[in-house]
């Protein structure tokens, strides 16, 4: 028998997507330039370990996480690539991330007086430098600041500075003004870092929407994210992209009860929905238990059964929803919510429309009560 997992809801990973997405970015930047595939939030709900498995091989050589957790769990794994942690750790944490090896992001004077006294002798800790540009989020924001972080991070022997970065606010919009701005204050500071440090090896600031959209020749790392995974970041400029991108993630579930209703039947929470005339109703056991969220009966949610479209009725409870079949289907008959089924396609792209949101949330959200099975 299965062990620890009973339910028939599950994820499909398709572990050839990601590397058919690293292989495709790299085909717009200089062969030297390194792919970090970025792998935070469990990547991006796909499962971390694996993904950065999969990326590695695919010629990804450095890996992003967020939290220092993410890059100990990866190490513990055994993953040995580099790891940049792309948010700020606390300075009594820095000597964990000494023992694993593991790169993290600095961008405060007094963070590094007080990680430096906690900090083993050797060997060096490895940081990149964050600069705010413009994303207002992390990150030194003027010029005294970084002479002074370059001079200490120059002296200390503790650390060692290998990168430089800085996050974009507005790469996946039509727009490119705020984004050349961002690059000129960028410029800025590298040409003042590389004047107290000399030559910096890892030069950063594309995520997906600008390593697809904005290819240059000014950084030799880019940060790939969502698009590793197959999604685009922002649907308006989807048609910008210029290669073709495989999703990575579908959904699915098995009809779990079937039956024909009457007229005026009502169904779910509330009896918010009532059968207009006689109806075959479908019970699939996800819920927003799972983060498949109760919006996703509004909007005209629909899902894919025996390759047809058919709508979520009535409220999505916690474990369980109902949908309308066109007609009678036999139990365990397969209900795709996100991916194919012959030739229709519900995508992630469709979801966050339905919910108002960005691809990023939905992959996000689905919780880990839903199996990820590899392929
Ligand atoms: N770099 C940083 C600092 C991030 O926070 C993120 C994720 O938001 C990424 C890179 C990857 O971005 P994307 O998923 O848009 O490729």
């Amino acid at each position: 028998y299965r062990v620890n997992q009973y339910r028939d809801t599950w994820i499909d990973v398709d572990v050839k997507a990601i590397a058919s997405n690293i292989k495709a970015v790299k085909t717009l930047h200089h062969p030297d330039v390194n792919v970090m595939a970025v792998v935070k939030a469990d990547g991006y709900g796909h499962g971390a370990v694996t993904v950065a498995r999969m990326a590695i091989e695919s010629g990804a050589t450095w890996i992003g996480v967020a939290l220092l957790e993410e890059a100990v769990e990866l190490r513990e794994a055994g993953i040995d690539a580099p790891i940049l942690v792309l948010g700020r750790i606390n300075p009594q944490d820095a000597p964990v991330a000494q023992h694993y090896r593991v790169s993290i992001t600095v961008f405060q004077s007094e963070w590094l007086v007080e990680a430096s006294s906690y900090l083993d002798p050797e060997p060096p800790l490895d940081v990149h430098l964050k600069c705010d540009t413009g994303m207002g989020r992390i990150g030194l924001t003027d010029e005294q600041s970084l002479l002074d972080i370059t001079k200490m991070l120059k002296a200390d022997k503790k650390f060692e500075m290998t990168g430089i970065y800085t996050h974009l606010a507005t790469a996946d919009e039509w727009g490119s003004d705020y984004l050349t701005e961002q690059l000129k204050a960028f410029q800025a500071y590298v040409q003042l870092a590389k004047e107290t440090v000399g030559n910096i090896p890892h030069i950063h600031y594309s995520n997906s929407a600008a390593s697809l959209r904005y290819p240059g020749n000014d950084y030799n790392m880019i940060r790939f994210g969502i698009s590793m995974y197959g999604l685009v970041p922002a649907v308006e400029t989807a048609t910008d992209i210029p290669v073709s991108l495989k999703p990575a993630m579908s959904l699915h579930s098995r009809l779990t009860h079937v039956k024909k209703v009457q007229p005026e039947t009502s169904i779910s929470y509330g009896a918010t929905y009532q059968a207009s005339e006689e109806e075959w109703i479908g019970t699939v056991p996800i819920g927003y238990g799972d983060g498949w969220l109760r919006a996703n009966a509004t909007n005209g949610g629909e899902v894919l059964v025996e390759g047809e479209r058919c709508p979520i009725v009535g409220r999505i409870c916690m474990d369980q929803m109902m949908i309308r079949l066109p007609a009678e289907a036999p139990l365990g008959t397969k209900v795709t919510l996100i991916g194919k089924q012959g030739n229709k396609e519900i995508s992630i792209e469709e979801v966050s429309e339905r919910l108002s949101t960005i691809t990023y949330e939905i992959p996000c959200t689905l919780n880990s009560r839903i199996p990820r099975i590899y392929q």
